[in-house]
């Protein structure tokens, strides 16, 4: 059964309804539970749950020690062209804003990749849009062959494939996707992406499964938060993970949650996710899935990052540049949002040591592949 099937046996309003009508006995329940239920993980993420959010911080930190000791993994965006067809109201390149539009050649993203490595980093993380006519498979291909000397690990966020394409990105090398759904609420999704490919909420949904199936190593998932309701958006990211840490068992799952940040066109959230409420939802999720990793990006401030790095996160960015040319030439070009941490990764890898943590920037490497296997059950 593919996640597609199981979730259209929920209904996103139904889901937000259970959730709210959890009590105080519901949470105490769940916080017993050694294994969560799925009626546990809704308790966790009610408005019932919020009393507990530190006794649920606790419990998130120790199970966080136990799985991954006391790394931070560290990664960097690469943005490669910010040309998109797409139409998504929330971001600074969607095609109908006035954006600088830029993709850059193989010599400049080598030049971007280099100053990115000379600050430490041996992931990275390759961004585009969606505009295949000018930053289509092969010419992420091309990107990753030319990059690949310099680094251990290279993931894609850019627009979802086909398993062939995927097939194609492993390789050239590359071992991690990240995609986010945007929001698991089907009609806002609709209303979200008027119009471009990504209106596809199947083909998008099944994009991480297209990935395990194709044997990437890494997989991602999430949602932009302050667009959908965020307790309603963490159940299904929480689902999602689960279903693809049973499918593809060889794959590290790892969940982001992003919130939206000021872009070119102005979009204000439409459900803000207060400071304590994204607690709630990093420890419910960690609860639930004690083994995926957590990504915290630079769209958090620095303040905030380093209090919620001993509660569950096992990945931060650092240093970012949302332009592409912009780790060369930081003045120039259309951010696709502003950052908010923007200390340099030797002040943030300094945090996380002053924090009893160690950066980590190498984890793996690509000598460890196994091509010939396939990744799912
Ligand atoms: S979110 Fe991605 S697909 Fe949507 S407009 Fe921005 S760059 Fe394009």
């Amino acid at each position: 059964m593919s996640f597609l099937d199981e979730i259209q046996s929920y209904r996103y309003e139904d889901v937000l309804s259970r959730i709210m009508a959890k009590n105080a006995e519901d949470v105490q329940r769940a916080l017993l539970s050694e294994r969560l239920r799925i009626d546990d993980f809704m308790a966790l993420l009610s408005p019932a749950a919020d009393p507990c959010i530190e006794k649920m911080a606790l419990k998130s930190h120790s199970l966080t020690r136990q799985r991954f000791g006391n790394t931070i993994l560290m990664y960097a965006p690469l943005y490669l062209s910010n040309v998109c067809t797409n139409g998504c109201r929330y971001c600074g390149f969607n095609a109908t804003n006035r954006a600088h539009r830029q993709t850059l050649t193989l010599d400049e993203i080598e030049r971007e990749a280099t100053i990115i490595h000379n600050r430490g980093f041996r992931h990275i993380l390759l961004v585009t849009g969606e505009a295949t006519h000018v930053a289509g498979n092969d010419y992420i291909v091309a990107a990753s062959e030319r990059i690949r000397h310099l680094f251990c690990s290279i993931s894609i966020e850019v627009y979802p494939m086909d398993e062939s394409g995927y097939r194609q990105m492993v390789a050239a090398g590359v071992d991690g996707l990240t995609i986010y759904q945007e929001t698991y609420d089907p009609k806002l999704y609709a209303e979200m992406h008027p119009f471009g490919r990504k209106r596809d909420f199947a083909f998008r949904l099944q994009a991480p499964e297209r990935g395990g199936a194709a044997g990437l190593r890494r997989i991602g998932i999430g949602a932009l938060l302050g667009l959908g309701q965020f307790r309603a958006e963490g159940f299904f990211i929480g689902l999602h993970a689960l279903h693809l840490s049973r499918h593809y068992w060889r794959t590290q799952i790892s969940a982001s949650l992003p919130r939206i940040c000021p872009a070119e066109g102005g979009f204000a959230p439409l459900n803000p996710v207060s400071d304590r409420e994204f607690v709630q939802l990093i420890c419910a999720l960690r609860l639930l899935l004690p083994d995926i990793g957590l990504a915290l990006s630079t769209r958090e401030s620095a303040t905030l990052r380093d209090n919620l790095l001993p509660l569950g996160i096992t990945q931060m960015s650092a240093g970012s540049c949302t332009s592409p040319g912009g780790y060369a030439n930081p003045e120039k070009g259309t951010r696709q949002f502003d950052i908010n941490d923007d200390r340099t990764p030797a002040e943030v890898e300094r945090m996380i040591r002053s924090k009893g943590y160690e950066a980590v920037w190498k984890d793996w490497d690509s000598c460890f592949l196994d091509r010939t296997a396939p990744s799912g059950i």
